[in-house]
């Protein structure tokens, strides 16, 4: 007995029972045990036999229905069974056989109560309680009205059985109350300890993914890196096939580990939505550049077709959004064979300065099976896995893709006609930043180039020194290699310690810093670098070298006062660019001849983001190389064309030698502007950098660049060409400025048009000619006014006005004279003049003659910086030898 009594507790308290069911078993053999008890009672105080006999027959059906729930998994049925029982039975018997409201039925009502309330659920529950209340209703009324109805018990009765049954009750309440209690506390407990146990899970996968996509990595570093290595030397073609297939391989081993942390991520709740605004334009172009060439490979048909009154531009997440619909887009590259792929991005609901961009995807593929898209956003679940068995994926794509449009507050959704195609649409409503009209998009121009097939370094520093910091030796030959043909002189340290060392005894132009190394990590090391006391390294760019993916990383990195951040695996070009944006620009010069243009492209891997207006101009802005590459303007050529052919200018020609070619052969020359095509290229090549192009031309009524460059942006959104209205320096003063203007990271470019509006017509820029010979050969002056100019040693003054080249003044007599006068004439009204920059911009002339005029205008005016500027080609064959002209800016008031 007491054995049973032992495993039914233990199995009421300390079993994996249901809560529900222990609760059950607890409240019944309590309750049982009660009225047992109070059936002892009534046997013993002569109570009503009919009393008794309810009592005992409750007290039997108990157990049967008590084992038959549990067992079965039926604990309401029996639950509702001896409520019934009771209710019925137990309680009217009770008050009409047992002395009404002199016996003790009515205690015995309260203790029902509570247990209805305790082992009933939902309907069943509310439906007894309320049998139970019009039951006490009815009884009340029905001994009140009909005394006769319910026999008294004696004074005796009445106390000994209220006593007995309110200690009883009283008694059953309180163990049933310290029960509930009890396991209450131990649910709470143990779901406290089960949530601790998950989080340390949660805390313990992250952890994983971690260290595994850092582990991962490192290897793949060296891989990528060599094979690189491999890529760049002369090898067969069997070879650089299989060097391709391993580069093509590690991609889909890192896009693979990247998907898994996005999904570590999101299950911690942890993926960061990072807002910004972001021209659409450009973000398009990325996207088209990139599954271009995939469906190319495929024989695959992609079109793009853009609202267009779609804004240019808005603000949310671009890297989501563009990862999203790069995973679609691949997705559908993937699983088509034949047909196309179509884009379409369309623009509704344009109120409250909010847009719903709605983002479709369409293919003409295999399709998806009915019964698989309800199942098609979950993680790890490919569909038709016999069919699509030789396509890699794992199933992680799409389950990635919900979850960021739901993270954007968007929606997704999907309609396939199995073996016919797919359509995907995504809808993320988002904020407008500009309300200008993207208009006819024509991603033709945004192709991108075709990859280089040879490797060429972008830059050469021999005299640079650089440290690279890292405890794994594979990667020290990696960077080092990866750096080889850039000349610059490497150095490499194991560890944080070791670098340390080295900072003592040598000055580095960069170093490169791994993250994660035993002992003193990169980060204590970039502390200890820059407090070193007799540390040569104080001021040294430190650029970090990690395997840490993700924007929150980056953040610490910045916050930590690293100077450049590249991610493992190391891509040769980020780490060359990465390098060349810090080094100082005297030790680096630049081979990027290629493409013409004379551009950094350092600043853009340095912030790891688009430059917001990128400035531009033509190699007819007579600006020194070095402004150019530190103010990052690039610059494309105009032509020379001479009877020995055609020439870039500034590139493959001279000022000096053209000038020189043109007196020895007595011949004449003429310069040209890009072609609209050519500028097309330039434009196109250079926005997946930017948000905005801003090109400086020259004075639209001197050459045909302006009307060529606008006309080329028309086929851009985000392209705008300004008249200068100058030219040589006069126009590069124009770029200079707007470089100044353009250090804000939201730009209205309306706004800005107008403010550099008001700055060009401040600058001045004229030329004194020496001989009128070269204006007249290249045909801007008459045969009669140059004859009149020679004969009576006449040098014109050129000035700018309404965009054109004007005869300002003309003065007569020697050079000499003449020189100074138009010095004293051009530097009139000193005190209205910007004394921070003056150039003196010459053809054909020796430096000691250019010198001498610096001497004569800074008697008038103390420039603080004064440039001797060489004017090019495309500028000299105009003027002539012995050319030269002052060019400021007046004050701004
Ligand atoms: P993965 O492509 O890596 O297998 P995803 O999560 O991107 O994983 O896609 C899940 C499944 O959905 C794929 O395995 C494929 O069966 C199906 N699927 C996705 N996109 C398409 C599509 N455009 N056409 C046909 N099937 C698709």
């Amino acid at each position: 007995m007491i054995k049973k009594l032992q495993s039914l507790l233990d199995r009421i308290i300390y079993s994996e029972r249901d809560f529900q069911e222990r609760s059950f078993l607890f409240l019944t053999s309590t309750a049982a045990a009660a009225l047992f008890i109070a059936l002892i009672g009534d046997i013993v105080t002569g109570e009503n036999p009919l009393e008794c006999g309810a009592l005992s027959a409750i007290l039997l059906i108990t157990p049967p229905v008590t084992s038959y729930a549990i067992k079965h998994n039926k604990v309401q049925l029996g639950a509702g069974i001896i409520s019934f029982g009771v209710t019925f039975i137990v309680l009217p018997v009770a008050f009409f056989f047992g002395g009404g409201l002199t016996g003790a039925s009515i205690v015995w009502v309260a203790f029902t109560y509570l247990y209805l309330g305790l082992t009933l659920t939902g309907v069943l529950r509310a439906v007894m309680m309320c049998i139970l209340t019009a039951l006490v209703i009815a009884e009340y009324t029905l001994s009140y009205l009909n005394p006769e109805l319910v026999p008294q018990h004696s004074r005796f009765m009445w106390y000994t059985d209220s006593c007995i049954s309110v200690l009883l009750v009283g008694l059953v309440i309180t163990v049933m109350v310290l029960f509930q209690s009890r396991m209450f506390m131990r649910e709470n407990k143990k779901a406290k300890d089960q949530a601790i146990e998950i989080e340390e899970m949660n805390k313990a996968q992250n952890r994983f993914f971690s260290s595994m996509s850092h582990e991962i990595r490192t290897p793949i570093n060296t891989i990528i890196g060599l094979n690189e290595m491999i890529l760049r030397e002369d090898i067969s073609d069997e070879v650089a096939e299989d060097a391709r297939n391993i580069k093509a391989a590690s991609n889909i081993l890192l896009s693979l580990i990247n998907d898994i942390l996005d999904v570590s991520k999101m299950h911690s709740g942890k993926m960061d939505i990072v807002k910004s605004s972001y021209d659409v334009g450009v973000m398009l172009s990325e996207i088209v550049n990139m599954i271009w060439v995939k469906a190319d490979e495929k024989g695959l048909k992609f079109s793009v077709n853009v609202d267009p009154n779609m804004p240019a531009g808005l603000y949310s997440d671009e890297v989501r959004i563009k990862q999203i619909l790069l995973n679609i887009l691949n997705n559908a590259v993937k699983y088509t064979n034949e047909g196309s792929v179509t884009l379409s991005i369309n623009c509704s609901g344009t109120d409250n300065g909010r847009a719903l961009i709605t983002y479709t995807v369409e293919d003409t593929g295999m399709g998806i099976r009915k019964e698989s898209i309800p199942h098609l956003f979950d993680a790890f679940r490919r569909e038709d896995e016999k069919k699509n068995r030789y396509i890699e994926g794992t199933g992680l794509g799409l389950s990635i893709v919900k979850q960021l449009t739901d993270l954007l507050d968007g929606e997704i959704t999907v309609s396939s006609v199995y073996t016919k195609g797919s359509v995907f649409e995504v809808r993320i409503p988002q904020e407008i930043t500009d309300r200008r009209l993207i208009g006819k998009y024509d991603p033709e121009k945004f192709r991108g180039e075709e990859i280089r097939k040879h490797y060429h370094q972008s830059f050469e520093a021999p005299d640079a020194r650089v440290l690279i910091v890292d405890d794994n030796n594979a990667n020290l030959m990696v960077a080092e290699k990866l750096l080889r043909e850039t000349r610059v002189k490497t150095e490499t340290a194991n560890s944080g310690e070791e670098c340390l060392k080295m900072t003592l005894q040598t000055h580095y132009h960069a170093i490169l810093m791994d993250h994660m190394m035993p002992g003193m990590d990169g980060i204590e090391c970039l502390r200890a670098i820059r407090r070193q006391s007799g540390g040569l390294c104080k001021d040294t760019p430190v650029i970090v070298l990690t395997a840490n993916a993700g924007s929150e990383n980056k953040a610490i990195y910045r916050k930590e006062g690293f100077n450049g951040y590249i991610l493992k695996p190391v891509e040769a070009k980020t780490l060359e660019d990465t390098l060349r944006s810090v080094l100082p620009i005297d030790l680096v010069t630049g081979l990027d001849t290629e493409k013409k243009t004379f551009d950094s492209e350092g600043f853009i891997a340095k912030t790891g983001q688009k430059i917001p207006l990128l400035v531009t101009t033509d190699s007819v802005s007579d600006l020194p190389l070095e402004l150019l590459r530190s103010m990052n303007i690039p610059v494309l050529s105009y032509k020379v064309i001479t009877g020995e052919g055609v020439f870039s200018d500034g590139i493959e020609a001279g000022g000096d030698d053209i000038i020189r070619y043109l007196s020895d052969k007595d011949t004449s020359a003429k310069s040209e502007a890009p072609s609209v095509e050519e500028y097309e290229e330039f434009f196109a090549n250079l926005l997946p950098r930017c948000q905005h192009i801003l090109h400086i031309a020259m004075a639209k009524n001197s050459s045909h660049g302006y009307a060529n460059a606008l006309q080329a942006s028309s086929a851009f959104y985000n392209v705008t060409v300004i008249d200068s209205g100058h030219l040589s320096s006069g126009m590069g003063l124009v770029a200079l400025e707007a470089v100044k203007l353009a250090d804000s990271d939201r730009i209205d470019i309306d706004a800005f048009v107008k403010k550099l509006d008001h700055k060009k017509n401040r600058i001045k820029t004229s030329f004194i000619v020496d001989t009128t010979e070269y204006l007249y050969r290249s045909g801007r002056l008459s045969e009669r006014i140059y004859k009149l100019c020679n004969a009576f040693l006449l040098h014109p003054v050129i000035v700018m006005k309404k965009s054109a080249m004007t005869v300002g003044s003309i003065l007569v007599g020697e050079r000499d004279s003449v020189c100074k006068a138009y010095i004293k004439r051009a530097l009139r009204n000193p005190e209205r003049i910007d004394p921070s920059v003056l150039f003196i911009t010459y053809v054909g002339m020796k430096l000691d003659e250019v010198e001498a005029v610096k001497r004569e205008a800074m008697k008038i005016v103390k420039f603080e910086k004064v440039y001797l500027q060489k004017a090019s080609p495309a500028v000299s064959i105009n003027c002539g030898p012995g050319t030269f002209g002052l060019i400021y800016s007046k004050k701004d008031y």
